[in-house]
C-alpha cells in the first residue's frame, strides 16, 4: 500500500509547488481573550491540539507589551508596539490608527478588492477603531460562543472573503468573575466551550466550495493570561501566553521560546526599549508578528514583504518560512550527498544540532521508493547503500524530526 500510495504523493508535492502559486492566498485569524499558555495545555482541547500538532507554533510566547486587551489586539492587528498605535487601556483613548492603520488597510493599499470580515464579542475592538477597512464587522453577545461560530460561519460561507478575524470572550470573562487558573474549573471548562467553538469555524473554513483552491493560514492567538481575577501586570502568568498558526508555507523552526521581556515595566504607558532583548524578541512570536505574518501571507504574490515599507514602519516578524533573514529548512539541514554521481553507496552529510530521528528514502523517478535509512542518530552522516540499483537519477528525502529536505542524486 506504501508503494502505491507515495508516487501519488509525490506527484501532490509537485502539483503542489507550482499550484500554489495559483491559489488564492487568505487569512482566517482567531482571537481567544485571556487563555494563560499553562491552562490552555492542560485543558482538553481537540480542535487547537490538532492545529498545533499540524504545524505548531509555541506554548512559549510572551506578551511583551501592556498586558490589557486594549494595546494587546492593536499590537496584533496593527504590527506595531503602543507607542505607534498609542493604545496603553481599554477606553482606546490617544489611538493613532490613522498613521499606524490595521494591517488589513495597509493590505488594501496594494490590493484593494480584498473582502475583510470581522465578527466580534468585544464593543471596543469593533466600536472603538477606525481606517481598519473592515467591509463587514458584526457584533455578537459577549462571551457567547456559540453565536459568535455560528455567524462566523456563515460569513466564511462567503466565496470572496480574504480576511476573516473572529474574537472570543467566554475564557477571560471566566477568568475576571471567579479567577485566572488551571486550577479553576470554570476557567478551564471556559477555554474548553471556546475550543469547541473554534472546531465549527474550523469546519466551515475547510467546507468553504473553493477550499481546493485556496492557500488559507490559518492563526490563533490570545492577549494576555491572568492572575487572581485580573492582568494588567507584569508576572508570567500573566505574560506567558502561546501562539498558534497553520498553512502551507509557515516555517518549521521551532521558536526557542525565550521570554523577551517586557516593553510595560515600572509605569504603564511609558515606552521603555531597553527592557526588552530584540534578539529574544525575533526568536519569539509575539503580538506585532501576527499583522505582519498576515499581511506578508495576503501579498506574497505581489512580492510585497511589509518588514521592508518605511512607510509602514512595522514592528513585528513575518513567520513565513520565505521571510527574509528567517532560516528556510534547507539552510537549516544543509543536506549534501557525496558522491553524486554514485555507485556502490552515497554518503549523506546533513545538520542535525537537536539529535532527531533521521530518515532517509531514496526514490526512483516514477515516485517509487526503493531504499530507506532509519536511525536515531547523533553525528551528521549517514551512508546508504545503492548496491544493485540500476543507473538513472533518483531524488533523495532526508527527513530531520519533522523537518524534509531532498536532492536529486545520480547512480552511474
Ligand atoms: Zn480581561
Amino acid at each position: 500500500m506504501y508503494k502505491r500510495i507515495l508516487p501519488v504523493l509525490v506527484a501532490a508535492i509537485l502539483i503542489g509547488l507550482t499550484a500554489n502559486a495559483s491559489q488564492t492566498r487568505k487569512v482566517l485569524f482567531i482571537g481567544i481573550d485571556g487563555t494563560r499558555s499553562d491552562a490552555l495545555q492542560q485543558a482538553n482541547t481537540p480542535n487547537l491540539d490538532a492545529m498545533f500538532a499540524a504545524q505548531g507554533l509555541s506554548y512559549d510566547a510572551w506578551c511583551a507589551g501592556i498586558t490589557i486587551s486594549g494595546p494587546t489586539w492593536s499590537s496584533m492587528l496593527t504590527g506595531v508596539w503602543f507607542d505607534k498605535h498609542g493604545i496603553t487601556n481599554n477606553s482606546y483613548g490617544g489611538s493613532n490608527f490613522n498613521q499606524y492603520p490595521y494591517f488589513t488597510t495597509l493590505a488594501k493599499q496594494v490590493k484593494p478588492d480584498l473582502y475583510c470580515a470581522e465578527v466580534c464579542e468585544w464593543p471596543p475592538l469593533i466600536d472603538d477603531v477606525y481606517n481598519d477597512n473592515f467591509n463587514l464587522r458584526l457584533h455578537t453577545p459577549d462571551g457567547q460562543g456559540a453565536t459568535t461560530c455560528s455567524v462566523a460561519s456563515t460569513v466564511l460561507a462567503n466565496d470572496s472573503i480574504d480576511f476573516m478575524f473572529v474574537y472570543f470572550d467566554q475564557v477571560d470573562l471566566a477568568g475576571h468573575s471567579s479567577g485566572f487558573s488551571p486550577t479553576n474549573p470554570a476557567y478551564m471548562t471556559a477555554i474548553e466551550n471556546v475550543d469547541s467553538s473554534v472546531g465549527v469555524v474550523m469546519n466551515a473554513l475547510h467546507n468553504r466550495t473553493n477550499y481546493a483552491n485556496e492557500d488559507w493560514l490559518v492563526i490563533v492567538m490570545t492577549d494576555h493570561g491572568g492572575t487572581g481575577n485580573g492582568h494588567g501586570g507584569n508576572s508570567d502568568a500573566e505574560r506567558h501566553i502561546w501562539w498558534i498558526a497553520n498553512g502551507n508555507d509557515l516555517q518549521h523552526v521551532t521558536p526557542s521560546g525565550a521570554d523577551p521581556g517586557s516593553y510595560n515595566s515600572l509605569i504603564v504607558g511609558i515606552f521603555t526599549p531597553a527592557s526588552v532583548d530584540t534578539v529574544k524578541l525575533r526568536q519569539t512570536p509575539v503580538h506585532t508578528d501576527v499583522a505582519v505574518t498576515a499581511l506578508h501571507h495576503l501579498l506574497f504574490d505581489t512580492g510585497n514583504n511589509p518588514t521592508d515599507n518605511p512607510l509602514w514602519s512595522l514592528d513585528g516578524k513575518s513567520w513565513l518560512a520565505t521571510a527574509a533573514g528567517i532560516q528556510s529548512v534547507e539552510d537549516k539541514i544543509q543536506l549534501k550527498v557525496f558522491p553524486n554521481p554514485a555507485s556502490d553507496y552515497v554518503a549523506i552529510y546533513f545538520t542535525n544540532n537537536e539529535k532527531q530521528n533521521v530518515t532517509a528514502t531514496l526514490f526512483d523517478m516514477q515516485g517509487r521508493q526503493v531504499q530507506s535509512s532509519n536511525q536515531i542518530i547523533t553525528t551528521s552522516k549517514m551512508n546508504m547503500s545503492l548496491k544493485g540499483l540500476p543507473a538513472g537519477q533518483y531524488q533523495l528525502s532526508l527527513k530531520v524530526g519533522s523537518d524534509v529536505v531532498s536532492k536529486s542524486l545520480i547512480i552511474q
